[in-house]
């Protein structure tokens, strides 16, 4: 219930959903955000194969992230909170 800090491995893989830590805390809701990380993934990947940078491989994250990341603080400062 926690996004990882590194979803990729800097080479030739990357993760989404519940393997990348993306389950909502204090709801644990995860199907969308799996479905949306999926998306993500596979957009990071198709940049990746294109420019041949494994760097692209990071955008999966930095989006989801940039989209996301309110959603995520918010939920788990309510989960340690009760
Ligand atoms: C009891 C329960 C209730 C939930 N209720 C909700 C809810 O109401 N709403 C909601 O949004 N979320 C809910 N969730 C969370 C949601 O189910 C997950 O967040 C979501 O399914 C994550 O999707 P995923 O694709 O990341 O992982 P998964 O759905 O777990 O898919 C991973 C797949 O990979 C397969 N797999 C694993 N290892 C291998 C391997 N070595 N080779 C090939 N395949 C492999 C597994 O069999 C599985 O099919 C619930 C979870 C649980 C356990």
């Amino acid at each position: 219930m926690k996004p990882l800090e590194k979803w990729d491995n800097g080479k030739d893989l990357v993760l989404a959903g519940d393997v990348a830590g993306v389950v909502a805390p204090s709801s644990g809701e995860g199907i969308y955000y799996a479905m949306i990380g999926g998306q993500e993934a596979a957009l990071a990947t198709h940049s990746c194969l294109l420019s041949g940078n494994s760097k692209d491989l990071q955008l999966a994250r930095k989006r989801f992230m940039s989209e996301h990341k309110t959603v995520f603080r918010v939920l788990e400062a309510m989960q340690n909170a009760y």
